[in-house]
């Protein structure tokens, strides 16, 4: 069985990126996202094993020790890190498995897998940025002050990714990811391990 793809999704907080990848899961067979571990408190609304694997800081720190992360970072302060195995064994079934992780985790997971096929998602303008992380209603006024310095800083990495999406228009930023992944499948070695009775059956 052919391998699935592993792809990176990278984005400053309030560009829409969670909800353009559940957009795209939705509407996509055989492809997966990574729940993430992280030693960040839950937000209302959040459900422990859906958005986050919520975890301590002694839990998180054993991971480390057992190598049971992929990658791993430290972003605003808070821990977070993708299981290795849960990805590994998703890639191995033939799904493709989705990363919803910072620059920092993209850096580790390249060196690792050079296969990985990486997007940045940027906002329309930095106007856009703000009114989103305040439209959220999550944070007071001096975290969004902290978020939109983290943006600017997560933004600056653009140039290491393979695609950039900006996110205008919901459904036009949706159409651009399904074609990255509509192309990738299309790739030869995908359709030559997926259309293996039909090649066969034509050259015979
Ligand atoms: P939030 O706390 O707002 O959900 O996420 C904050 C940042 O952490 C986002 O940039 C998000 O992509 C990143 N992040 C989430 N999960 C992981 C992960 O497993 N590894 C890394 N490196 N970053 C992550």
């Amino acid at each position: 069985m052919s391998k699935g793809t592993l792809y990176i999704i990278a984005a400053p907080s309030g560009a829409g990126k969670t909800s353009l990848v559940a957009a795209l899961v939705e509407s996509t067979s055989h492809i997966c996202v990574s729940v993430s571990h992280t030693t960040r408190a839950m937000r209302p609304g959040e459900v422990d094993g859906v958005n986050y694997h919520f975890t301590s800081v002694d839990e998180f720190k054993a991971m480390i020790e057992q190598d049971a992360f992929l990658e791993h970072a430290e972003v605003f302060g808070n821990y977070y890190g993708t299981s290795q195995a849960w990805v590994e064994e998703q890639l191995h079934q033939g799904k493709d498995v989705i990363l919803e992780i910072d620059w920092q985790g993209a850096q580790q997971v390249r060196r690792l897998m050079p296969d990985a096929v990486s997007l940045f998602i940027i906002p329309p303008s930095k106007q856009a940025l703000h009114e989103r992380l305040v439209g959220r209603k999550t944070d007071d006024a001096s975290i969004i002050e902290k978020r939109m310095n983290l943006a600017v800083n997560e933004m600056s990495h653009y140039g290491e990714f393979d695609y950039l999406i900006i996110n205008d228009r919901f459904d036009d930023a949706l159409f651009d990811l399904k074609a990255i992944v509509r192309a990738q499948r299309l790739a030869m070695p995908f359709q030559q391990a997926y259309r293996q009775a039909l090649l066969r059956e034509l050259l015979s």
